[in-house]
């Protein structure tokens, strides 16, 4: 990137695993601590996305990346932020630039509180502010701006009394400043997406290609059968269902799916990334997201075990892929076989059955399998996804799993967590932070087309 490009906006994102690193050496009394970093560099349509890649590791070759400093220092108090924030100001500038801006972060560590930072990026004459600072796991962080702390929100509505009298009206604070983006608007996503909006989430992103249809009435949320009628994007239907509860929520709908490149843009601007699908392509680009651009992500689903009047078993699972998580292929939730079908098209399907004249077809040429489920499943998955989110976005609790699966009709549910190890053998840990480098976990088919805003 040249320094002389403008984008109208500069976002700064961390995991979790390296601010923790980070953090670990911010001791009260001790002087500050100076880290040298690499960030990946995303160009969205109107705003650069910084993701900062592991400490150990830089930017394959022939990705472009800049230079970080970062000082993480242990205060107490604005005061004391104030005074480490114009020490750090006065501190020389460099003469001779390396090659792109150079990133400055103080990430002040205060011992009660949330951190506070100050994030100055340099162009080839000035210093210029970074507009958002994303540390996962600290959403409460403060930005300061121009050497003074962020200013004090609007109270909020009497609507969410009940929510601000649980969770405190910071929190309220919190969702309305949040951005979630929720690929999946069917049995699950148009449950999870209502609880968001209603809680406050501030800016709600829906990506779903798919039509309504008679079958998902059962299921899906503010469905009516005049939506089959006129034929009705689901996207476009929860978009609807959001204004209707709160007309100052930004909510933006795509016909789409991941990692089609407009969706890709608003995640990497994103607080956190529901799953609404039942697909492997999506649960594992979903992983993949998560690690490059640094978005905290939840998978959610239901399903129903047996047929035809006989009901063994009936599943809720919620996944959680954070950056530092495994991913699917690690934990044995992708099937190469089911992905090849998602990936086809109808005439590429019929191709294959045509090609095998007599012989039975080969069987990524097999219809992909219905999983069975029903309205009340969807619902309870969709709206728990939609609750930790919450948690993750207000900072008030995180999920007490990494895998967990419930069966409604076992004793006591039958809880269960898996949690799961790093396959050694699998390379996603070296995407983190890498945001648009490397390759893409999948081709995107061109059936697929390019995403479109509704
Ligand atoms: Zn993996």
């Amino acid at each position: 990137m040249h320094p002389r490009d403008e984008v109208a906006r500069t976002l700064l994102r961390l995991g979790q695993t390296e601010f923790d690193m980070l953090r670990a050496d911010a001791l009260p009394d001790a002087p500050a601590r100076d880290w040298t970093a690499t960030l990946a560099v995303t160009r969205a349509q109107d705003a650069s996305v910084w993701t900062l890649r592991p400490l150990h590791l830089g930017l394959p070759a022939g990705s472009s990346g800049i230079q970080a400093d970062i000082r993480v220092q242990a205060i107490d108090g604005e005061a004391a932020f104030h005074a480490a924030l114009d020490a750090w100001a006065h501190a020389p500038v460099p003469d001779e630039a390396g090659e792109g801006p150079e990133v400055r972060l103080l990430i002040g560590m205060a011992p009660h509180g949330p951190p506070e930072i100050a994030a100055l990026w340099r162009t080839s004459d000035s210093w210029r502010e970074i507009d958002r600072v994303f540390l996962e796991g600290q959403p409460g962080a403060r930005l300061w701006c121009q050497g003074a702390p962020p200013p004090a929100d609007d109270l909020p509505p009497e609507r969410v009394a009940r929510f601000t009298s649980s969770f405190g009206v910071e929190a309220y604070q919190r969702l309305r400043r949040s951005t979630a983006v929720v690929i999946g608007a069917g049995g699950t996503g148009s449950v999870a997406i209502p609880m968001l909006a209603r809680a406050g989430v501030g800016k709600i992103v829906i990506v779903d290609s798919d039509l309504i249809s008679p079958s998902n009435l059962e299921r899906t949320h503010a469905s009516f059968p005049e939506h089959i009628e006129t034929p009705t994007l689901k996207a476009a239907l929860a978009r609807d269902h959001v204004r209707c509860i709160d007309p100052d929520i930004e909510v933006i709908a795509f016909d789409g799916r991941l990692p089609q490149r407009a969706i890709v843009e608003e995640v990497a601007q994103a607080d956190v990334l529901l799953g609404c699908t039942d697909q492997h392509t999506s649960r594992l680009v979903l992983s993949d997201m998560a690690r490059r651009y640094l978005v905290p992500a939840i998978d959610c689903g239901g399903l129903i075990e047996g047929a035809n009047g006989l009901v063994t078993g009936q599943i809720i699972q919620l996944v959680l892929f954070r950056p530092h998580d495994p991913c699917p292929h690690c934990r044995g939730m992708v099937d190469d076989m089911r992905m090849r079908q998602e990936l086809m098209s109808p005439e590429e399907r019929q191709a294959l059955i045509d090609a095998a004249g007599d012989a039975a077809p080969p069987p990524e040429a097999h219809e992909i399998p219905q999983i069975d489920t029903v309205g009340y499943i969807t619902t309870v998955s969709g709206t728990l996804a939609a609750g930790y989110a919450i948690g993750w976005l207000t900072g008030r609790f995180d999920p007490p799993f990494q895998r967990m699966q419930m069966n409604l009709i076992a004793d006591c549910l039958d809880v269960t967590d898996r949690p799961q190890p790093m396959d050694e053998a699998c390379s996603c840990q070296d995407e983190r932070g890498l945001g648009d480098a490397g390759e893409l976990p999948f081709a995107i088919p061109a059936h697929w087309g390019t995403a479109r805003r509704l």
